[in-house]
């Protein structure tokens, strides 16, 4: 299985500044040490012409010139450096080849990083530059479309169940048929002003692993009946865990691991090429945050494995990639 880094574009931050930066590239020592299969390849930066597939251009200039006004950089919460920039850029990369991997029939695939789903078309927010699931789900749209020309489009489903409100992806998509946003979050938690998801659930502070995983289940079977999609993009944010500092939600490891599975067999059950990216977590103990990931890509791989034995399901999507580009295979810095 593959995933993709960007992690080794070290963004400067002021000493002392809440954001777990660490966690990216603890996440990748362990992935190496200890989870062999995946195989992890650096990620390319996504060119203007991808990100202004959601992003305003005046927006993308301002972030690659680090020319936006203090207000707004504030409300992303990083400081501007060029770092800042390409890490922004590389981190909707990752999704992208993530994307890209699993609709040429990997079935899943992964960025290390990504998730970035409170950054709305013309600003940043809460540590999010670009969003990374928006971007590559309209790329996906745009590859299909010229592939199968006749088909109908590739409908895509964001499978959002970071505690925070996706608000970003969901003012995207807000007037888009073919992209179904589902959010389960914390009624209490950030953002305060929360934008409408096709489908939000709201979840009440101090929420366990049985009232959880019922909601889920509820959520993916509305997603059903209202959606048929063609690729999923799962954020498995770690935040929603008992020991996050902004978390406020009460789920164990063996939660999260149950909820990972859940969406993970809803998506193969069906079929359904999966992509997922890591967005939050804030462990008090950031060891934590990094095990409930770790717990995703063992999660995962199980999941890899079967699409491995079903190689050809989709002939037409592994057809149409042309030939293969070890596009995974970049070089490590
Ligand atoms: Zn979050």
């Amino acid at each position: 299985m593959h995933a993709f880094y960007a992690d080794h574009f070290i963004l400067p931050l002021p000493s002392g500044h809440r954001f777990p930066m660490a966690k990216y590239g603890r996440l990748r020592e362990r992935l190496t040490a200890e989870l062999p299969q995946v195989r992890l390849g650096q990620a390319l930066p996504a060119s203007d012409g991808e990100l202004a597939l959601v992003h305003l251009p005046a927006y993308i200039q301002a972030i690659q010139t680090g020319t936006l006004d203090a207000a707004a950089q504030r409300e992303i919460g990083f400081p501007w450096s060029p770092a800042m920039a390409e890490r922004a850029r590389r981190s909707v990369g990752a999704t992208i080849q993530a994307c890209r991997d699993v609709m040429a029939g990997e079935g899943l695939a992964a960025n290390l990083a990504g998730g970035t789903h409170h950054s709305y078309a013309h600003k940043g927010s809460g540590f999010c530059v670009f969003n990374d699931a928006a971007v590559a789900a309209r790329l996906m749209q745009a590859e299909h479309a010229r592939r199968h020309r006749a088909a109908g489009p590739l409908r895509v489903a964001i499978v959002d169940l970071d505690v925070h409100q996706g608000n970003g992806t969901a003012s995207i998509f807000a007037r888009d048929d073919s992209v179904f946003t589902l959010s389960l979050h914390g009624a209490r938690n950030f953002p305060f002003r929360k934008e409408p998801s096709d489908l939000d659930v709201e979840l009440p502070d101090g929420c366990g692993d049985t009232e959880y995983l019922e909601a889920l289940e509820r959520a993916l079977e509305e997603l059903e009946q209202r959606f048929d999609p063609g690729l999923v993009i799962y954020l498995a944010g770690a935040d929603p865990h008992e020991g996050d500092r902004l978390g406020r939600l009460k789920l164990t490891f063996d939660g999260l691991e149950a909820r990972d599975r859940r969406v993970m067999d809803w998506a193969w059950q069906r079929r359904l090429p999966l992509a997922f990216t890591m967005a939050g977590g804030y462990g008090t103990d950031m060891e934590a945050t990094v095990q409930i990931q770790m717990n995703t890509y063992r999660t995962a791989l199980d999941y890899h494995h079967r699409w491995q034995g079903v190689a050809g399901v989709r002939p037409a999507d592994r057809s149409a990639t042309g030939p293969a580009t070890p596009h995974w295979q970049n070089p490590a810095p």
